[in-house]
């Protein structure tokens, strides 16, 4: 702390990353990262860019990107909003759409960085149990509220709720907006986007961190009604003018582009979770329903903490949250098969 700190920053409770060690040969499953490489097609449209038009700054709204993304997802680009990775668009979401008198509703156990945009923009959260099965209870979402928001499938349980579910929460709150994101969708749900013409009060978001393996990249987006979409630019254009460099724009339409890329590797990482689960099972844990790119898993008898020291100890990184409910539960990446494997080598030794 500094005296030259405004009492804001004071107060400010900040998020904090799954960490990024800088070590070699570990076995890195604490991130969500995709274990493929991005699709050969975005890297050559990457280099592609490496030219003397970096001294250019970028199309500020990034059409082509907004296109790419209207078109693969059947709606126009009038109702995408693009930013510097889902998170500073999910922040564009607080300020722009979640600020009024009544508190945001969200999981008790969802997303760490919602809380932290709620003290960012001075929103009053209230967080709303998960049933027993950690599933959400769309019954709950039934309140007065300033906004909704959930990851869907919910992180970090990876448990999915339907679309049917979903449209009841939007019916039940006509006037306020619900925002589904939808960070993990592409390995095994069904996206809310096709609902957007339908519910004026529905926003939906998605990165390219985690389907389509560019976290380095930082680009995600959001879709709904073109009002909604305005509000976002609102801010975008209040306070950063160009969030996705000229790379990052060439490189993530081509993403878009390779469709048959994005498939085999989302099939890939469906594949591995399914042989991952079960062989966790036999090994004693519980594992919640994932249709995520991670495992949400306990053990019967090991502490949680203490495994998940032990595979450090083994240069396997996983993920454990020290929070209520979930203090039992480690969040295991999905890697590849030889990473998978890796990991239950060094479980069986710890068990
Ligand atoms: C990873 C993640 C994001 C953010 O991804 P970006 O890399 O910022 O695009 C958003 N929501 C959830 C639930 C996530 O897990």
């Amino acid at each position: 702390m500094s005296r030259f700190w405004s009492p804001f920053v004071k107060n400010l409770v900040p998020y904090v990353p799954g960490e990024q060690p800088k070590l070699d040969n570990l076995v890195k499953l604490n991130t969500n990262e995709n274990p493929y490489g991005p699709s050969p097609q975005v890297l050559e449209a990457i280099r592609g860019g490496v030219d003397a038009s970096l001294r250019l700054y970028p199309a500020p709204n990034a059409d082509s990107l907004k296109s790419a993304i209207a078109d693969y997802h059947s709606v126009t680009p009038q109702q995408v909003f693009v930013g510097n990775g889902s998170d500073e668009v999910l922040a564009h979401i607080f300020h722009a759409l979640f600020q009024h008198d009544r508190p945001v509703l969200f999981p008790d156990i969802s997303y760490s960085f919602y809380p932290v945009y709620c003290g960012l923009y001075g929103i009053e959260a209230r967080t709303l149990p998960l049933a027993a099965d950690f599933s959400i209870r769309p019954e709950d979402y039934q309140q007065p509220n300033g906004g909704i928001i959930f990851p869907n499938p919910n992180a970090p349980t990876g448990v999915l709720l339907g679309l049917d579910k979903i449209e009841v929460i939007l019916q039940a709150n006509p006037d306020s907006v619900v925002v589904v994101d939808e960070a993990y969708i592409d390995f095994g749900g069904e996206t809310a986007i096709s609902l957007v013409d339908r519910y004026a009060n529905l926003l939906v978001t998605q990165t390219l961190s985690k389907s389509r393996s560019l976290a380095g990249l930082r680009v995600g987006f959001a879709v709904g009604h073109p009002d909604l979409i305005e509000a976002l630019e609102r801010i975008k254009n209040s306070f950063n003018s160009y969030p996705l460099d000229r790379l990052a724009i060439l490189g993530s339409v081509a993403a878009f582009e390779d469709d048959e890329y994005f498939r085999a590797t989302c099939q890939a990482v469906i594949r591995s979770r399914e042989h991952l689960a079960t062989a966790l099972q036999l090994l004693g844990f519980e594992v919640l329903p994932s249709a995520a790119n991670f495992i949400f898993a306990r053990h019967a008898t090991c502490d949680a903490a203490g495994l998940a020291q032990g595979l450090r100890e083994q240069r396997v990184i996983v993920r454990h949250f020290n929070a209520p409910r979930i203090d039992q539960f480690l969040r295991i990446t999905i890697g590849t098969e030889e990473q998978n494997q890796a990991l239950l080598e060094a479980l069986k030794q710890l068990l």
